[in-house]
């Protein structure tokens, strides 16, 4: 801070003070800002009773007003337990108190415009801090320069004008939690935005948190089931870790974290569902799929739409982040999707570039890594003695025409911990849900996949590559020869296995089940056409004649080739009995 050779003390009130206040108001300003400071008196009708005092980009307010704001705040912070007498508790809070010289820092407003203000005069503001706009408007410091400060602003920019006066509030920007904003939409700031009146929170979070050191976790043990047969099978995902969902647009992304909140059902998850960016009108009609289907019981939907400030686009991540974190602590398990990160780095280009940040690649600012890394570094498996809590996170990122190696995709690529990588061809093909088997991948979740599911996954990811080789290599010879036929037969018969309609999740068993009939060769000889029903009645035909199965196949065991012999039998049967 740079300190003026001579301050200048000016003292505002209705009538000049009189003799005794003049040498008390003297001596404060000479014990605060030393003894060249001058104090000068300044005719203010505005003021009622009191005085107000500022010194540089420092305001003492002792009119009427501020000391019964003062007084406010200070009621405010009464903490009534239950059982205390509230007669006494009031009335000890009222004696103790005496209002406080305080300082409070003012700015003024130097430019505004596009959702950003430059302010001059707060010297001692620091990055993240939250401002007040004499509007009301609430802003967070983003750019600290040698003379004046960047501000993105959580409302409309227009009410703020040019020379208007900003104050410090010394919080860094914060978000209300608690377990009443479940089955709730809200904004980025936390406020409800669904018309199901006011939400009480229990606590207030900074949105912005570090995340868990190594110690304070464990590693990842428990799979977070998505009810998606191949996410399932091939690229199963643990509690605690982070997958991303990679694709064009319009490849099912959404569907994909859309049905894994489905069927969290019942599996006591807490799941919040952020939307950065998107149309309001898709936002409501993905709530009301989710209300349709009883998920909001157990969801939170945050909503920073496209037609939102880029501020709020920028910080609704971090939103959902601190809410998830909220009930990770609880030692509960949280699945958070963030629906795109494409569409939040562009945003916070927008901001960075009217905050005349330099520009590196593709325009984005230096810490676009930054930005994604100490979001997604926030999820974890807590260690027990922390309560075991988890916060699983599905980010989703947009590729132009499929091309995995720009640069917010290998950023988020390479922070996250694998990816399933959807492909518009595929999509195209009806191959749904598309995934490419050969470029999605789950690093860490395979220590959390049921032992049951393990042992009946086999050779599927094997066959599959081999598969996709020879059908190219194949695919101009006129005649094959009988055991290559046979190959591409079972390769085409396991791409039609894993179709999967959209809000049809498949249980553990359900999914040990076909994954075994499959690989023993059952679906050899059924039309691919056929293979979808097939698959829904050979598992009803299964839990009808032998009901006792599900209970058998343990997930925390391999099944025993007894097992498996007898689920290939009654499937023989049932195909048997079909054809
Ligand atoms: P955007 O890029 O617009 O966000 P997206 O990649 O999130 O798109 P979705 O909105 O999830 O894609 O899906 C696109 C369309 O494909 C939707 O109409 C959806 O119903 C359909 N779809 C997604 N998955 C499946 C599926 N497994 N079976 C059938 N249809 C599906
Ligand atoms: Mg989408």
């Amino acid at each position: 801070m740079t300190t003026p050779k001579k301050h200048i003390a000016k003292l505002f009130s209705n009538t000049p003070p009189k003799g005794e206040q003049l040498q008390r108001f003297t001596a404060f300003i000479k014990r605060k800002y030393g003894e060249d400071t001058e104090l000068c008196w300044i005719e203010d009708t505005a003021i009622e009773n009191g005085f107000r005092l500022e010194v540089g980009t420092n305001v003492y307010d002792w009119t009427e007003k501020g000391l019964l704001a003062q007084f406010d705040g200070h009621l405010d912070n009464i903490k009534y337990k239950d059982g205390m007498s509230i007669v006494p508790l009031i009335r000890n809070s009222v004696e103790g108190w005496t209002p406080k010289a305080f300082a409070e820092e003012t700015g003024e407003v130097l430019s505004v415009g596009d959702g950003i203000a430059t302010v001059s005069g707060l010297h001692n503001a620091a990055y993240g801090e939250i401002l007040l706009f004499d509007c009301g408007i609430r802003g967070m410091v983003q750019e600290l320069k040698s003379d004046s400060i960047g501000c993105i602003l959580f409302g409309d920019s227009e009410l703020v004008t040019q020379g208007s006066t900003v104050k410090r509030t010394g919080k860094t920007a914060g978000m209300p939690v608690g377990e009443s904003f479940i089955g709730r939409v809200i904004d980025a700031l936390g406020t409800p935005i669904d018309g199901k009146g006011e939400i009480k929170p229990s606590d207030y979070r900074p949105i912005e948190n570090p995340a868990p050191g190594i110690i304070d976790r464990q590693s990842v043990n428990q799979p977070m089931e998505t009810g998606i047969l191949t996410i399932d099978s091939m690229f199963p995902i643990g509690k605690g870790q982070r997958e991303l969902i990679i694709g064009d647009r319009q490849t099912g992304k959404t569907a994909i974290a859309v049905d894994t909140i489905l069927n969290q059902k019942g599996k006591s998850v807490i799941c919040i569902y952020v939307a950065i960016g998107q149309k309001t009108s898709s936002v409501s009609q993905l709530v009301d799929n989710l209300t349709e289907r009883g998920a909001m019981d157990y969801t939170i939907v945050v909503n920073a739409s496209a037609g939102d400030p880029a501020s709020l686009q920028y910080i609704a991540p971090y939103a959902g982040c601190a809410l998830g974190e909220y009930f990770m602590e609880k030692g509960r398990d949280v699945l958070i999707v963030y629906d795109d990160l494409s569409k939040h780095a562009v945003a916070y280009r927008a901001l960075s570039l009217l905050l005349e940040r330099s520009p590196g690649r593709e325009a984005y600012p230096g810490d676009v890594f930054y930005l994604h890394s100490r979001l997604l570094e926030r999820a974890a498996k807590l260690s027990n003695k922390l309560g075991g809590g988890s916060m699983t996170a599905l980010p989703i990122v947009e590729t132009q025409a499929g091309d995995v190696s720009a640069y917010i995709p290998t950023n988020i690529i390479s922070i996250t911990d694998g990816q399933i990588f959807l492909e518009s061809s595929l999509f195209f093909a009806g191959q749904r849900p598309a995934v490419n088997v050969g470029l999605s991948v789950s690093r860490v979740g395979s220590a959390a996949q049921t032992k049951a599911l393990k042992s009946a996954v086999g050779t599927l990811r094997l066959d599959l590559s081999q598969y996709r080789e020879m059908e190219v290599f194949t695919q101009f010879s006129s005649d094959l020869d009988e055991n290559t036929q046979n190959k591409l037969t079972y390769g085409k018969g396991l791409m039609y296995l894993l179709r999967q309609s959209r809000y049809e999740p498949l249980s553990q068993f359900e999914q040990t089940v076909l994954l075994i009939c499959a690989l023993g060769h059952i679906l050899q000889d059924i039309p691919f056409e056929e293979i979808s029903t097939f698959k829904k009645g050979l598992l009803q035909f299964i839990k009808k004649e032998n009901p006792q199965l599900s209970a058998l196949v343990k997930t925390d065991k391999a099944v025993s080739p007894e097992l498996k012999q007898e689920i290939l039998n009654l499937a023989a049967k049932y195909k048997a009995g079909r054809l």
